[in-house]
């Protein structure tokens, strides 16, 4: 950044008299620790943001359905998870996300561990719900020794919500797809 591209202001978010990038009138912090979520049409703070963006994990680069919609290299980690929960996983997300009734709910306890996690719009298994079976199993990779390497395509499928994240639901499709039938279209 170039002083040109600062002036002296009134930071958008904090409200301190500072300088201010010309572009957003945010101050150094609030732009490195804010993201405008094209979901929701705010601004969310790291410490309290809404579900459609977080931030990667290691390098902390903005990531999510809010942030970047159609955001590449976020396939990689996404196959990832897809690999570690299996081809019967990846198949009901996909039917899930294409309901449009796809999304997760945490529901955490007051005090101690043992969370569960709904996962809804899933189809049944054999007249079984898996509201939360498939919950559980990723909570179990959360718990387990690659809760590090799962970390950031687990935050992607919980920035999609229903309908309102079309975009990137349709990219999550596409990388469904690509995953289970990695040589089709190869030859096109
Ligand atoms: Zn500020
Ligand atoms: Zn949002």
């Amino acid at each position: 950044m170039t002083q040109s591209d600062y002036k002296h202001g009134t930071c958008a978010w904090c409200g301190n008299q500072e300088e201010v990038f010309r572009d957003n009138m945010l101050c150094d912090t609030c732009d490195s620790d804010t993201v405008y979520c094209t979901v929701c049409r705010s601004r969310q703070h790291h410490e309290s943001k809404c579900r459609h963006v977080f931030q990667s994990h290691g390098c902390g680069e903005w990531r999510g359905a809010g942030f970047d919609p159609i955001d590449n290299e976020m396939k990689a980690p996404f196959h990832r998870l897809l690999s570690a929960m299996g081809e019967d996983f990846a198949v009901d997300l996909k039917t899930a996300i294409r309901s449009g009734r796809f999304f997760t709910w945490t529901i955490a306890p007051m005090i101690g561990g043992g969370g569960m996690l709904e996962l809804n719009g899933m189809p049944q298994r054999d007249g079984r719900s898996m509201l939360f079976e498939w919950g559980d199993a990723l909570i179990k990779l959360g718990e387990g020794r690659r809760a590090e390497e799962l970390h950031d395509g687990y935050r992607w499928i919980v920035s999609l919500y229903k309908r309102n994240t079309t975009k990137a639901n349709r990219t999550t499709l596409a990388w469904i797809d690509q995953w289970l039938w990695p040589f089709a279209g190869a030859a096109s």
